[in-house]
């Protein structure tokens, strides 16, 4: 996981590169449950894709409500194999605008405070040239 959270740090997101298979195993792993043997190498994937599946939460991980809703989804990056969803916070979006396959973009934390985790992205935002123009 080293290589992984450290290129967070960088804003840069790395899977593990299975050539057997020619997957990318992001979140990475060391080894292919597919062809059972470990992974090869670092591969930086981008830091957009699209949601695959997600849910509104208007209660916290304490119990407490909450006024603004939390959008969990699962993340599928560009550039990793398909199924290779991680999950994470959605942001700058109203739960009724979000979709399924909507194209986001990672929101980063400022570089002086980003610590190597996957805190590191603070939420995925809608990317804006899918926005249209008219209205
Ligand atoms: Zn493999």
């Amino acid at each position: 996981m080293g290589g992984f959270l450290g290129g967070l740090r960088e804003g840069k997101i790395y899977g593990r590169e299975c050539k057997e298979c020619s997957r990318i195993l992001v979140p990475p792993r060391v080894f292919c449950e597919e062809c059972f043997r470990p992974t090869d190498r670092w591969v930086q994937v981008a830091d957009t894709g699209k949601v695959v599946t997600y849910s509104v939460s208007y209660v916290d991980t304490d119990a407490t409500r909450l006024e603004e809703p939390v959008i969990v989804a699962v993340v599928e990056l560009d550039g990793p194999s398909r199924n290779m969803g991680f999950m994470h916070r959605l942001g700058e979006v109203d739960p009724e605008h979000v979709n399924i396959g909507m194209k986001i973009q990672a929101v980063w934390k400022d570089e002086t405070s980003r610590e190597g985790a996957i805190t590191d992205i603070v939420y995925f935002r809608p990317r804006r040239e899918e926005r249209s123009e008219d209205g």
